[in-house]
């Protein structure tokens, strides 16, 4: 299985700039390049744990066991 690769770029429209990934993801339109960034690096983020996350379906995160196992 190959990984999706997502790699963020930041395009201009008009006044405003969005980041845009290679899986077609689209960010929303910002006034400020930084917060288009932000947008496409919390992107390429989230995307990285999901396929983390699919890749190992039976595995939990070691932030979720703790937190399961004080409210039984
Ligand atoms: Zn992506």
């Amino acid at each position: 299985m190959v990984p999706v690769r997502h790699t963020c770029t930041v395009v201009h429209t008009g006044s405003f700039a969005s980041a845009r990934c290679t899986c077609g993801w689209r960010g929303s339109a910002r006034r400020s390049i930084g917060r288009a960034r932000a947008d496409g690096a919390a992107h390429e983020e989230t995307a990285a744990a999901a396929a983390a996350a699919s890749a190992l379906p039976a595995q939990r995160t070691r932030d979720d066991a703790p937190a399961d196992l004080a409210a039984r």
